[in-house]
């Protein structure tokens, strides 16, 4: 089935080791008392997904998703975010039994992400994960408000949700980059 398998976290927020969280197909809890990291780990998942805005993430610019440093350690120079899906049953149109999505970036600005480590663009992981209700747009992280705000929408903006979660707009993106070639 697809699931989450596992995320590796390193140098990104409040983690500057290598962290590796494995998940089962099952129901998983994350606690730990407050500022220990929790939102941190949902905000590794949407950035890894590809999510661009620095509000989402909770933070003024992308720089601030590198660790930052401490007291203790000095900052790092770049952030590095893997999740992977399990895709035994190719879920995702890749031949590989399961899709690792890596994205790392540099104080310096630049970005760079992989699929199963094969260099790709911003781009492609978008579309890996366009009309699957994974991803920055979709519904896999649902966070607080985010029902309130579904609700509260005009009905333009609520027929674009619906129209990600019953799969056109993975079509209405590709004719859009045809007329604008
Ligand atoms: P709560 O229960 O209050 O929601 P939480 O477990 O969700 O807490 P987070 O928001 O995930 O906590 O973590 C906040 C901590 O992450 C703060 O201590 C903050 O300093 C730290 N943090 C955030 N960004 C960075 C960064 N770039 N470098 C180092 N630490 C960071
Ligand atoms: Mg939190």
């Amino acid at each position: 089935d697809l699931y989450l398998k596992a995320l590796e976290i390193q140098g990104f927020k409040s983690f500057p080791d290598k962290t590796v969280l494995t998940f089962g197909e099952d129901i998983t809890a994350i606690v730990g008392p407050n500022g220990s990291g929790k939102s941190n780990i949902s905000d590794a998942i949407r950035w890894v997904m590809g999510e661009q805005s620095t509000r989402a993430l909770r933070g003024g610019k992308m720089e601030d998703v590198i660790f930052g440093g401490t007291a203790k350690r000095k900052q790092l120079g770049f952030a590095e975010v893997s999740l992977v899906l399990d895709n035994s049953e190719h879920f995702f149109d890749l031949e590989e039994s399961e899709v690792m999505v890596t994205r790392r970036y540099y104080r310096s600005g630049e970005s760079e992400y992989y699929i199963n480590r094969r260099s790709v663009r911003l781009k492609d992981v978008n579309e890996l994960f366009m009309d699957t209700g994974l991803g920055r747009e979709g519904y896999s992280i649902i966070g607080q408000g985010k029902i309130d705000e579904i609700l509260s929408v005009k009905s333009g903006d609520r027929r674009e949700i619906f129209e990600e979660a019953a799969g056109i707009s993975r079509y209405r993106h590709r004719k859009e980059e045809a007329e604008h070639k």
